[in-house]
C-alpha cells in the first residue's frame, strides 16, 4: 500500500467504519492486487475466475519477510491495513499454496494471542497458510506448552518475529480484575484461577482511571518481557535475527498496533 494511502487509512474510527471509506479501501486493495484490470470488476466474473486471478497475483509477487522489521511491516502495515480497509486479499489459501506446503512449512512469524473469537490472527493480519505459527490461550497467558511452542518456533531461523497480541475488551483480563477485587468468592474454578493468577499482577489498584485498558497493556508487556528472557529466544534477539514485540488489537477501530 502506498504511503499516502497508509496515512489516510490510519484516520478516525468514523472513517474506518463508513461505507464510503470501505468501498474506497476495497477498490484500492483490488487495484493493488491487479484485479481491477480488464473485466475484473464486472458482475459476470464468477468465484472461480476471481480465485484464479488472486492465485496468479499472489504467486507472482509474494516473497516472505526476511527480517524482524520486514515481518512487522507485513503484519501491521500491509496485512492489518487491508483488514482495516476491508480490502483483504485472503492470500495463500489455494491449491498453489496447499500443495507445496504438504512437504514443508516455513512460517515467518509466531503470534501468541488470546482465544477471543473476534481476534483471529490470520484474519486481522490478512495472512494465509504457511505464514504464521499461532498459539492461543485466554489472555494469551503463558504456560509450559505455550513456552515450549515459542521455544520451538525460535529454533527455526525462518521465524523472524514473535508477536504477543492482546486486545480491547479482553474477557480474561476482565475476569482477573473481578477475581482480584473479590478474592473471597467461593467455588471459583481452579482452572480459571490458573489464568487469573497469571494476569493479576498486571492490574492497577482499584480506582485507577482506565484500569482495564492499563491492565490489558501491562499484561501484554509482561508476557513479551518473559518471552524475551527465554533461552531459545534471547540469543536470537541479541543477534537481530528475531524480535519479540507486544501488540494490541482494537475491536472498535479494527487496528492492530504495537505496545511499547
Ligand atoms: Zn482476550
Amino acid at each position: 500500500m502506498k504511503e499516502t494511502e497508509k496515512k489516510e487509512s490510519t484516520g478516525s474510527q468514523a472513517s474506518a467504519n463508513s461505507l464510503a471509506s470501505s468501498r474506497r479501501g476495497l477498490l484500492r486493495g483490488l487495484a493493488a492486487g491487479g484485479l481491477v484490470a480488464g473485466a475484473g470488476l464486472s458482475l459476470g466474473a464468477g468465484p472461480a475466475t476471481a480465485a484464479s486471478r488472486r492465485i496468479a497475483r499472489q504467486s507472482a509477487s509474494w516473497t516472505p519477510p526476511n527480517s524482524p522489521s520486514q515481518a512487522e511491516q507485513e503484519l501491521f502495515v500491509h496485512g492489518n491495513d487491508r483488514w482495516k480497509m476491508q480490502a483483504q486479499l485472503h492470500p495463500r489459501e489455494y491449491a498453489d499454496t496447499r500443495t507445496p506446503l504438504v512437504a514443508a512449512q516455513h512460517p515467518w512469524a509466531m503470534i501468541v494471542s488470546c482465544i477471543d473469537s473476534r481476534v483471529p490472527p490470520e484474519l486481522i493480519f490478512d495472512q494465509g497458510l504457511g505464514d504464521l505459527f499461532v498459539s492461543r490461550t485466554a489472555g494469551q497467558v503463558l504456560d509450559g506448552a505455550v513456552l515450549g511452542s515459542t521455544a520451538y518456533a525460535a529454533t527455526k531461523s525462518y521465524v523472524k518475529l514473535i508477536v504477543v497480541l492482546g486486545h480491547q475488551g479482553c474477557g480474561a483480563v476482565q475476569s482477573a480484575i473481578e477475581r482480584k477485587d473479590n478474592p473471597g468468592t467461593p467455588n471459583f474454578p481452579p482452572r480459571l484461577e490458573f489464568l487469573t493468577d497469571r494476569i493479576k499482577d498486571a492490574i492497577p489498584p482499584a480506582g485507577t482511571p482506565n484500569r482495564e485498558n492499563l491492565a490489558i497493556n501491562e499484561n501484554i508487556r509482561r508476557i513479551r518481557n518473559q518471552l524475551l528472557q527465554e533461552p531459545q529466544i534471547s540469543p536470537r534477539v541479541a543477534a537481530g535475527t528475531l524480535n519479540v514485540i507486544g501488540a494490541r488489537y482494537e475491536l472498535d477501530t479494527w487496528i492492530a498496533h504495537k505496545i511499547n
